[in-house]
């Protein structure tokens, strides 16, 4: 009898992970485009390092290895053995169904593989996969209902490379596990909703394997490019949370088919940390309850002590950070017991800056941002109610025309037309200055600086937003009869206890533009008096 059980699946739950209040500063590649075309260095493109790098994977994994001809998919093609090994079982029962067709003028098993998925950055992932941690991506249709037909996209199986770069050695080659599936979009199993983003399977000895398999929900919210690689995206969470319920399970589910929920932590170690208790419902089924002082990771860890372990386990290696920070208990129970000390806070997906000393001085450096946000808010206009900032300056023969607009300081310094240009153009001063550098390129060059261009004078423009959006708003009142027996002008003596009110040091230019604003609300205050 063949059966199927499942004995997790694993439900969207969005980590927020940190939206700051962060300028845009996606309009600078106009600039810098024109500015690269000007510049001695020039970088490949993202793909292309990704393409190179991949590349240079599988010569190591693939390129020494004695060539044989095998029938694949009904094709004669050449490969070696352990290529052959990894086709076979990536096609499976029922290859796509356009497989000899597209593959039909290669000779090799890998251009096969790289017609059908429609890229060769994609093919060498495939393969590379599989040699670094056993794990075959299969294009294997028999899972899919009738006359359905889907293969991995690019994108997709770039974001499960980059998710098998951070395994652990411990979630790598796990017991039985040989094949992740990529299933039709839209399609569920039966019990399934169409919020499962991804399910494991025990081991079924009819087929000798157990299987990860992965839904459209769980391959959804890609990253692009390097970021893939040196971030981490939903799938990849995915990825790993499944792999960790297979690593739980540790193989001992070979000899074990009835119940849902056989772990080897649910009633020792781990699940203690929680106070995991099995109870019964209403209608005599299971139901797990923990005690009232436990700490969990996310809501989706609460289910039960198995989803428990496969989401600490995840947050271990892909968040570490935040799984110290909240669940510290738990932490440390994961570097003891599982992952044998190793522990993955440093690691290039977890730092949030990149390795380059230059690029962080520059990026923390505000001087010079402060003039020059100055300078572009001096036609600053304050009609008594209203924040005005000039939004475009249009110059016809002699006459020139402002645009205002009003609402929000933070969102009319945002939108300002020449704090944009002046954001863009120190972005393009600092690849220049950059490139210089001998590892420019490797570090990611423009990449990294356009990663960072948020922070650019990001500090600056948000102090000037606070305290234009404080002057607009300040009672005057109070501050008018504290100044009554000052001996400088009363005007100046308000303005210098509202700038008493933030921490030092206020530059001086931006004194200049927030007095505007006083100057204009203490007249009409001294009108009213
Ligand atoms: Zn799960």
């Amino acid at each position: 009898m063949y059966s199927l059980l499942i004995f997790s699946l694993f439900f969207i739950s969005h980590n927020s992970v940190g939206s700051t209040e962060e300028l845009d500063c996606q309009d600078n590649s106009n600039s810098l485009s024109a500015l690269s075309e000007a510049l001695v260095i020039k970088c490949p493109t993202e793909d292309e390092v990704i393409l190179k790098n991949v590349s240079q994977e599988y010569q190591k994994y693939f390129g020494k290895l004695p060539k044989k001809t095998a029938t694949i998919g009904g094709l004669s093609l050449q490969g070696s053995q352990k290529e052959i090994d990894i086709a076979l079982i990536s096609l499976g029962e029922k290859p796509p169904k356009d497989w000899s067709k597209l593959a039909k003028s290669c000779s090799t098993v890998f251009c096969a593989f790289e017609k059908n998925l429609k890229s060769k950055e994609s093919a060498f992932q495939l393969f590379n996969i599989a040699a670094k941690s056993g794990y075959v991506l299969t294009l294997d249709q028999s899972l899919n209902p009738r006359n359905l037909n889907q293969v991995w996209s690019p994108a997709e199986i770039r974001e499960m490379d980059a998710a098998v770069n951070k395994l652990p050695k411990e979630l790598k080659q796990l017991k039985h596990l040989k094949k992740i599936e990529r299933m039709v979009d839209g399609y569920r199993i039966e019990g399934h909703n169409a919020n499962v983003a991804a399910f494991a399977t025990n081991y079924d000895f009819m087929e000798n394997e157990a299987k990860i398999v992965m839904y459209d929900t769980g391959l959804s919210e890609k990253s692009s490019g390097l970021m893939a690689y040196d971030s981490v995206a939903w799938p990849q969470e995915v990825l790993v949370h499944e792999l960790c319920h297979h690593h739980d399970y540790n193989g001992d589910y070979d000899s074990y088919f009835s119940s849902e929920y056989y772990s080897m932590n649910e009633d020792k170690g781990f699940s203690t940390l929680s106070g995991w208790k099995k109870t019964l419902d209403s209608h005599g089924g299971d139901k797990w309850v923990y005690s009232t002082n436990a700490q969990f990771i996310s809501d989706y860890a609460k289910t039960n002590p198995i989803e428990d372990y496969a989401e600490t386990c995840m947050n271990y290696v892909l968040h570490p950070n935040e799984l110290q920070r909240m669940v510290p208990l738990k932490y440390s129970y994961m570097k003891k017991n599982v992952f044998n000390g190793a522990d993955f806070k440093n690691s290039p997906w977890n730092s949030l800056e990149l390795n380059w000393p230059a690029l962080r001085s520059l990026v923390a450096d505000e001087n010079g941002c402060s003039l020059s946000i100055a300078k572009c808010l001096e036609e600053l206009n304050f009609d008594g109610q209203r924040l005005n900032i000039p939004l475009t300056i249009k110059k016809s023969g002699n006459t020139i025309s402002t645009t205002y607009v009003d609402g929000h300081p933070f969102k009319n310094i945002k939108e300002n037309q020449c704090v944009k240009k002046m954001r863009s153009d120190r972005v393009a001063q600092f690849i220049n200055f950059l490139s210089s550098q001998d590892d420019f390129c490797q570090q990611g060059g423009e990449y990294g600086v356009l990663k960072n261009a948020n922070k650019i004078c990001a500090k600056a423009e948000n102090l000037l937003a606070n305290m234009l959006n404080e002057a607009t708003s300040i009672q005057l009142f109070p501050l008018i009869s504290k100044c009554q027996n000052s001996t400088t002008t009363q005007l100046t003596c308000v303005s210098e206890l509202f700038f008493k009110k933030f921490p030092p040091p206020i530059p001086e230019e931006y004194k200049k533009i927030v007095k505007k604003v006083i100057d204009v609300r203490f007249q009409n205050a001294s009108k009213k008096k």
